[in-house]
């Protein structure tokens, strides 16, 4: 059984409270997770207090050299990290190992190779009488930020925020998913070997309510906490942040359009829209859970689809040619469950899917869910406004460009949006008209790390990426002189 232990002030500490970790592909129990008590989760603040002052006054330099070699640590170790996340997840191999272990890596280069680009803002200030000012803006740390990330892409998204978070010269406090402990309880061991002073990265498991989650966002010295996960988990953080006026970074839930034009490139859109619907079981903030298709090409694009989802291969996720894993975990596999339930009740035609796959062995215990494609639903339908968060989209036909846009936009999320299309001003103009953080062309989820991310409305507070997380993760102090004339 493996043991994933909290790593505090550069130790690994084991806590007499500890949870299971599963395996959703079979159910089975993979991991003991050592649970942090409130007295940890205040050690690992103190301890990132006290590093700060070295970690945050080091040179860009040798930050940036310091995530290279994190960099390097993960990709020597990546079969490791590809283990660990397949069993906390269940994702095929074909995925895990060209996703989220690779974009692990990443992340900590990307924020290396940012940090050293950046540009400060400076301005010089005309005076009256001749004399001139010169502004310049510093950056540095906020103090110690919490971290709490969830269970879909686990290394990717908690990688997203540690990176950048230490590129600034911070200390973390950092609480993965209860579901997925695994890869970030190994990022702990790649810390420790590369030598990141202690102190810098504290890893706490736990829950949310009365667990490492609320110990995080109600401790007074963490200085800013920035999270992903569930719209209504984000309200419940930003209440606690409102007690000490803490800065949020909030990449939260989505329910996000693709909108399909009938002079798209058919073959290349159908495949776009079968990957956008049910790559990794659905279980991505970005995918399209309401796809919308211009009337003249419904049938045959609803035709298209349904034979792509019925080559989707569920099964093994050792199996190099498994397409699909199940969902993170039983309670999930039921929220999903009963929106089939709620969709029927409304009328839905399942078109495709709907039922749990048979496989006659041990993955009969695990947490299942075919890839599922419903019609027929008015769109202020529950099942078409609210995020269900698994391999299920419905699809309906529309008319003309500004209907889509209508009702594309007609949600309360504001995260991303695909459109399809080969007409090159239709294609601006749609995806201008998006309120989403991010809108993608004829491609989706493709993603350039220096480019601001995050969504409006329910899907998030504030942009990450690139310069943004630096500005984020940093302290602007602006410098301000006076040059006599
Ligand atoms: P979740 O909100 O249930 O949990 C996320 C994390 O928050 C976990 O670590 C959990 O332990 C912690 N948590 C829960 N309650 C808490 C509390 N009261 N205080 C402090 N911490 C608490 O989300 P999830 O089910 O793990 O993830 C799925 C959700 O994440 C979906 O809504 C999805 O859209 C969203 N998501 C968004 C993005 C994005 O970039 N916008 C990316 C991935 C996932």
């Amino acid at each position: 059984m493996k043991q994933y232990k909290n790593y505090i002030n550069g130790q690994f500490v084991e806590s007499q409270q500890v949870f299971a970790g599963i395996n959703p592909a079979t159910g089975a129990r993979i991991a003991d997770v050592h649970e942090a008590t409130q007295t940890m989760v205040n050690e690992a603040v103190t301890a990132g207090q006290h590093a700060v002052k070295r970690w945050g006054t080091r040179s860009v330099t040798d930050r940036a050299d310091m995530l290279y070699r994190i960099a390097d640590e993960i990709d020597r170790r990546a079969d490791d990290f590809l283990e660990a996340e397949m069993l906390d997840t269940g994702k095929p191999i074909s995925l895990a190992s060209k996703l989220d272990i690779p974009r692990g890596a990443a992340n900590f280069r990307i924020f290396a190779d940012i940090l050293k680009t950046a540009p400060l803002e400076s301005f010089r200030t005309e005076l009256a009488d001749g004399a001139h000012a010169i502004n310049y803006a510093v950056r540095k740390p906020l103090g110690v930020v919490g971290i709490i990330s969830p269970w879909n892409l686990p290394l990717l998204l908690f990688t997203w925020k540690v990176a950048p978070a230490l590129a600034c010269g911070n200390a973390v406090v950092a609480k993965p998913s209860e579901e997925t402990p695994g890869t970030a309880s190994l990022l702990a061991e790649v810390m420790q070997s590369v030598g990141l002073p202690a102190g810098v990265f504290n890893l706490v498991h736990g829950f949310g309510p009365n667990s490492a989650g609320e110990f995080i966002t109600t401790h007074p010295d963490i200085n800013a906490i920035t999270f992903t996960g569930e719209s209504k988990t984000g309200t419940t953080i930003m209440k606690a942040a409102a007690e000490g006026v803490k800065p949020v970074s909030f990449e939260l839930g989505g329910k996000n359009a693709a909108i399909i034009f009938a002079d798209c490139d058919f073959e290349k859109t159908v495949d776009g829209i079968a990957r956008a619907a049910f790559l990794n079981s659905g279980q991505v903030c970005l995918c399209s859970e309401r796809i919308f298709v211009e009337r003249p090409i419904y049938d045959r694009f609803v035709q298209a689809l349904v034979q792509r989802a019925q080559h989707i291969k569920l099964g093994d996720p050792n199996d190099p040619l498994t397409t699909m894993g199940p969902v993170i975990s039983a309670g999930h596999r039921d929220k999903i469950f009963s929106y089939f339930d709620l969709a029927r009740k409304e009328g839905a035609e399942f078109l495709f899917g709907g039922a749990t796959p048979k496989f006659g062995n041990e993955l009969d215990k695990g947490f299942w869910v075919e890839p599922t494609l419903i019609a027929g639903l008015p769109d202020h339908a529950r099942s078409v406004t609210e995020e269900i968060f698994g391999p299920i989209a419905h699809i309906t036909p529309f008319d003309t460009e500004q209907e889509v846009i209508q009702r594309a936009n007609a949600t309360a999320y504001g995260l991303a949006a695909s459109i399809w299309t080969t007409h090159l001003s239709k294609a601006h103009r749609v995806a201008q008209s998006m309120n989403v953080g991010v809108a993608w062309v004829n491609t989706w989820f493709l993603r350039d790390l220096r480019t601001p991310f995050g969504g409006s409305g329910l899907s998030g507070i504030g942009r990450e990426g690139g310069i943004h997380s630096l500005n984020f993760y940093s302290e602007l102090t602006n410098v301000c002189i006076h040059v006599d004339a």
